[in-house]
């Protein structure tokens, strides 16, 4: 289910960078080949044509994701959510924000944003965004703490670290234990052009409201949302649910995570987006997860963020 033109995406990635991820020391073009036991660099790596050749075992004319295949011992699918992943590359969600830029050279200053998240504030868009318009819970944005911004603030102490955009909501994400970990900004203001979400750079979180996890009862229902605001609605109906941007972009460790929690195996809900995407993400969800249930949303509505808004007081039955 991995669109063509993404595919493509993946084998453009040059073969040496991708050689150098896998650990294989591609000095000169040359690295040990990973298709036989090799114990001289005797596969050639061919910047011209994006491919490999071994002239000791005759592995020829793969690419990038044949040698995630070979070196990983990889399904197609898994190397290609593999290269995608290291490489920041998004399979069918081109339409989304690339938020979770990570930039393994740049930490994300959390020190600065604990401070900047201490004191919670909703200014007048946060509230008509969140209680107005998604009929978000009080008690949802307060459990979550979700906090607002007026005028831009800075990303770090850093002064070349970026800055969030305002009007915006920041939205925390933090580990299990609330330990914040990065904050999302949502744009509110009406500028066209500007980015809907932002992450600080170096960000590493991958998934929202991991907190709920820490009181989830054995087997209890569990829901998997994609994005905060479908997840906030989520909330707001009672269902316990977290938020992940893709299915792509769930690193392996965060999948490990998550398997530790029996409901993931036996009580694992999803309401996708009834668009594209939304049918990739529960694909490849339901690929992880094999039991995932999934809910279809009646006629009309194109997410559960408005269904929820339209129909506030249906709960999903699981
Ligand atoms: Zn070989």
């Amino acid at each position: 289910m991995i669109p063509q033109c993404d595919i493509q995406r993946l084998r453009d990635i040059p073969i040496r960078d991708v050689a150098e991820r896998l650990g294989l020391n591609p000095g000169r073009g040359k690295c040990r080949c990973p298709f036989h036991d090799d114990k001289h660099p005797s596969l050639t790596l061919n910047k011209a044509r994006n491919s490999y050749h071994c002239f000791v075992c005759g592995a020829k004319g793969g690419g990038p994701i044949d040698l995630v295949m070979g070196c990983l011992n990889k399904s197609f699918v898994d190397a290609c959510r593999w290269l995608a992943d290291e490489n920041n590359v998004i399979i069918a969600q081109q339409h989304r924000q690339r938020a979770q830029a990570t930039d393994s050279m740049v930490t994300t200053d959390v020190v600065h944003l604990n401070r900047l998240m201490e004191k919670k504030v909703l200014n007048d868009d946060a509230r008509r965004f969140l209680f107005d318009e998604r009929k978000i819970s009080r008690e949802v944005v307060e459990r979550v703490g979700i906090s607002s911004i007026s005028s831009p603030v800075p990303m770090s102490r850093n002064v070349n670290g970026g800055w969030f955009i305002a009007p915006s909501l920041l939205i925390p994400y933090t580990d299990i234990d609330g330990n914040l970990l990065s904050v999302q900004a949502r744009y509110l203001g009406g500028e066209k052009g500007k980015p809907r979400f932002l992450f600080p750079r170096g960000s590493r979180c991958g998934i929202f409201n991991l907190q709920v996890l820490r009181d989830l009862e054995d087997n209890e229902p569990i829901f998997i949302t994609e994005g905060t605001t479908d997840c906030l609605a989520m909330l707001s109906a009672g269902h316990k649910a977290i938020a992940i941007p893709s299915a792509t972009m769930l690193k392996q460790d965060d999948v490990a995570l998550l398997r530790r929690f029996r409901s993931f195996h036996t009580n694992c809900h999803i309401c996708p987006d009834c668009d594209r995407p939304g049918e990739c993400l529960y694909l490849d969800l339901k690929a992880v997860f094999p039991s995932l249930v999934r809910h279809q949303l009646p006629a009309g509505f194109k997410d559960y963020g408005e269904y929820w808004k339209e129909m506030g007081h249906k709960r999903l039955t699981c």
